[in-house]
């Protein structure tokens, strides 16, 4: 159900992304949750690092997505979809950094696999650096609804670790708050730039 957050949280946590560098270019879009049937989310090019609540449509959960201006962000029919599929999510957050980028075009597999890493831990449902958590990969497609449906296939036949990525493209993550969607962009995000990091270092990128 609803978020308990103000979407002046979710504009300072993207503000706090955003200065890490995960949304430049103005990529990248940002949504929370109003109620069953609607969430807020950013614009269409809009800077990330100075949104304000003027920077926000009001979309609907259930129905058709406006297309006339100000239009929503090209992706919101993911984020649509995230809320559709699960009524917990309050909070979806998109960025579009190097790692999420590179790694997701150098994985000739569905999936990054993480194991061994002590980040393991922010995502919800992982208490352990023993236990491998692997996040999903889909193709790229400027057919965003075509995307959202097979996010759809895939959620049905496994449970999704609150996070995917669009190869060569960048990162979804989303919570049942900004603060814990917030935490999954930014355990995701350290487990892909440790892992980048090692293939540098051992020159196999
Ligand atoms: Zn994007």
């Amino acid at each position: 159900m609803a978020a308990a957050d103000t979407l002046d949280t979710l504009i300072q946590a993207v503000g706090a992304l955003a200065a890490q560098g995960l949304s430049p270019a103005t990529g990248g879009n940002f949504s929370l949750r109003e109620d069953a049937d609607h969430f807020l989310i950013t614009a269409s090019g809009r800077d990330k690092r100075a949104l304000t609540t003027d920077d926000f449509i009001r979309a609907a959960v259930h129905a058709p997505l406006s297309t006339t201006a100000p239009t929503p962000s090209a992706e919101a029919a993911l984020h649509q979809r995230l809320y559709r599929l699960d009524p917990t999510i309050g909070c979806v957050l998109h960025t579009h950094s190097v790692a999420a980028t590179v790694l997701s075009r150098l994985a000739p597999t569905e999936a990054l696999l993480f194991e061994g890493y002590e980040m393991q831990k922010a995502i919800r449902g992982h208490t352990t650096h023993e236990q491998g958590v692997a996040l999903p990969i889909f193709e790229n497609t400027q057919d965003i609804p075509a995307l959202a449906d097979r996010l759809a296939e895939r959620w049905e036949s496994a449970v999704l670790p609150h996070g995917f990525l669009v190869r060569g493209h960048g990162l979804y993550a989303w919570g049942a708050s900004v603060a814990e969607a917030r935490r999954h962009v930014e355990g995701w995000e350290f487990l892909m730039q440790c892992r980048l990091t090692e293939r540098l270092l051992e020159g196999r990128a």
